[in-house]
């Protein structure tokens, strides 16, 4: 069995604020590692329930958060950035199961640690059809496209139950309750790891019966962004439409279509910080 972990940094124990998961900041250091062990925790819990081979990819930032000296020796890791499926490089119709572990919950989202999608200084909201995602929604649906089920989530108890109520069998752990954006009440690292392993083994043993996570083609894809210069560089790409100042919009054939399209917005984006 081939576990697929896409492993974010705001959702692990502690974390409240932006200078813990950003590495220009002291604090970073130390939390680096705390989101290294969660990931380890993850993987022992995968490696327990019945995985052969686990690979991570870092999906937080740059990409380059996870200490690989540290990583657990039976993992692979996949790092850097940007990269074509961002968040979900290397999933493809060889793996079993999706972990998403230190998970946030999306753009807008009320009494969540750190809300947003993809990126705090440029998404204020992205539909995938008729629904909100966050990164959630998005990465979940380039699973699905590969048939690979959601079967973990972790992170603060509002994302965990944002990811329920999109992926009903998922299995939340919860780490931590936000108190607002920037404050949460949080379990010790080592208790918050204890729970992250159990609830991956748990998660394996469902794994038969958890569904992918898909989306009718073609499939909606819109952005709005917190500037207008922002929906200016996205009408660049080849078949963007503008849907109002803030807003474009593009008809992916497919769900991985609509993840690179999102992608290069992101990357076009940013060019205007
Ligand atoms: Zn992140």
């Amino acid at each position: 069995m081939k576990v697929f972990i896409s492993a974010d940094m705001e959702g692990t124990a502690g974390v409240t604020d932006w200078e813990q998961v950003q590495s220009r900041y002291p604090e970073y250091t130390r939390f680096r590692r705390l989101m290294t062990e969660e990931v380890n925790a993850a993987i022992l819990g995968a490696l327990e329930g019945g995985a052969t081979e686990v690979v991570v990819n870092d999906s937080h930032a740059d990409m380059r958060n996870i200490l690989i000296e540290e990583l657990h020796p039976q993992a692979q890791l996949i790092s850097g950035s940007p990269k074509p499926h961002g968040m979900m490089q290397g999933i493809d119709a060889s793996f079993d199961a999706v972990f998403f572990t230190g998970y946030h919950a999306a753009a807008g989202t009320a009494n969540a640690i750190l809300d947003h999608s993809f990126s705090s200084a440029s998404v204020r909201q992205i539909k995938l059809g008729n629904l909100i995602v966050g990164e959630v929604g998005l990465n979940a649906a380039l699973a699905g496209h590969f048939k690979v089920p959601v079967a973990l989530v972790t992170g603060d108890g509002t994302a965990t139950a944002q990811v329920k109520k999109l992926i009903p069998q998922v299995e939340p752990v919860v780490v931590k309750e936000a108190i607002g954006r920037v404050a949460a009440r949080s379990y010790q690292p080592v208790e918050a790891r204890r729970r992250i392993k159990d609830g991956a083994q748990r998660a394996l043993k469902r794994v038969k019966d958890l569904k992918p996570f898909t989306v009718p083609r073609p499939v909606g894809l819109e952005i709005e962004w917190h500037y207008t210069g922002m929906a200016d560089r996205c009408m660049l790409i080849p078949g963007v439409t503008r849907v109002n100042p803030r807003a474009v919009a593009f008809k992916a054939k497919d769900a991985e279509q609509a993840y690179t399209v999102t992608i290069a917005c992101l990357v076009m984006a940013r060019s205007t910080l």
